[in-house]
């Protein structure tokens, strides 16, 4: 079954962690083998390669960099202007995962349908993962004038915030509102018809976002407050916000963010009892809280600065994902509640938010 992944860091994993995406995931985790600089070296899930073989032949791929104010404690880049520049590079990247044939850019409805008929049935071919380009966290926006441009280079999705304060909108374990720069970027997203990510703003930011945006809203990797007590998790409250706004919520296999009380570096996922069951739980309190099956989607981010460490233990590699419709299956859901959830859901919302372009 085609699955749709609504939030993968693959440009990232490319410059930042130095990952060839082009290969399989076991000839990365060969080449890290020995290396410590980062917890998840050698444990990656993630490949192009691994997408393909499961079936994920579109995802939501990000740009990504931090501006770090004198204060702020976060990784960053020290000017936005620095982090401008890392998004480009990423960007980079992307153009040339397209001109090698491994990827391509999706930015409207035509590209969408052709790319759906690249990938129905199995011709045996090597296919591109189609992508949309979003941005996490717009602290790299140096200026309305260079959203202009990203939406110009394909940019169609944009999270406000990341981790702590950003420029436009608090993030992850921080608090605070949207001030007037949050609200004219909003304005900005609604022009250009762009998809407002709601993941990672904090509940104050949030709201205040709710209060005054009125164009497509989305939660590309976001799990349920109320099965694990988190800042980071969506209330119920803020579920059913996004619910009447015909939000997608795509679920997140970070293991601290499925199950309460994981500790990151000793918690393991065998012990934690963290598998794919735990992500179909909160499949389900999202179709639990809308009545349907409308509304939850895959948003893995599997590649987001973790690895085998800290996601299901029935994962080894993204491909792994296939098992999810059978499991979904076993648990009561319809062929039809299974296909909107892999991938249906986005694809619907896409459908919607790119006919009036
Ligand atoms: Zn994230």
């Amino acid at each position: 079954m085609l699955i749709f992944d609504a939030h993968l860091d693959l440009a990232m994993n490319a410059l930042e962690w130095n990952r060839d995406l082009t290969t399989s995931v076991q000839t990365i985790r060969k080449r890290e083998e020995g290396m410590t600089d980062k917890p998840d070296r050698g444990k990656n899930t993630v490949s192009l390669q691994a997408l393909r073989k499961g079936k994920v032949g579109i995802c939501v791929a990000t740009q990504i960099a931090r501006y770090s104010k004198i204060g702020n404690s976060l990784p960053g880049w020290n000017s936005p202007q620095q982090a401008r520049a890392q998004t480009q590079g990423q960007l980079a990247w992307y153009k040339e995962m397209e001109a090698i044939g491994e990827m391509t850019q999706i930015t409207n409805l035509a590209q969408l349908d052709d790319h759906l008929a690249l990938w129905k049935g199995d011709t045996g071919k090597k296919r591109p993962i189609g992508y949309i380009l979003s941005l996490e966290g717009a602290d790299s926006i140096v200026s309305m004038e260079h959203l202009q441009t990203s939406y110009e280079h394909g940019l169609r999705a944009i999270g406000p915030a990341h981790y702590g304060p950003g420029t436009y909108a608090y993030g992850t374990n921080s608090s605070g509102g949207i001030g007037n720069k949050g609200k004219e970027l909003l304005r900005e997203i609604e022009r250009l018809n762009l998809i407002l990510d709601a993941t990672h703003l904090c509940d104050e930011s949030f709201w205040e976002t709710m209060d005054v945006y009125n164009g497509p809203v989305w939660a590309s990797h976001n799990n349920c407050r109320t099965l694990v007590n988190h800042n980071r998790q969506f209330s119920d409250e803020q579920i059913k916000e996004l619910i009447g706004r015909s939000a997608v919520i795509g679920m997140a296999l970070d293991a601290w963010m499925m199950v309460p009380d994981w500790v990151r570096g000793q918690s393991t996922p065998e012990e934690m009892g963290v598998s794919l069951q735990t992500m179909a739980d909160h499949i389900d309190h999202i179709c639990q809280l809308s009545g349907n099956s409308h509304h939850a989607g895959i948003g893995t981010d599997l590649d987001g600065g973790f690895g085998k460490e800290q996601c299901p233990a029935d994962i080894d590699t993204i491909a792994d994902l296939q098992t999810v419709p059978t499991l979904l299956a076993t648990r009561g859901y319809s062929r039809e509640d299974i296909e909107n959830i892999m991938h249906k859901n986005f694809l619907r919302f896409l459908h919607r938010t790119w006919k009036t372009t």
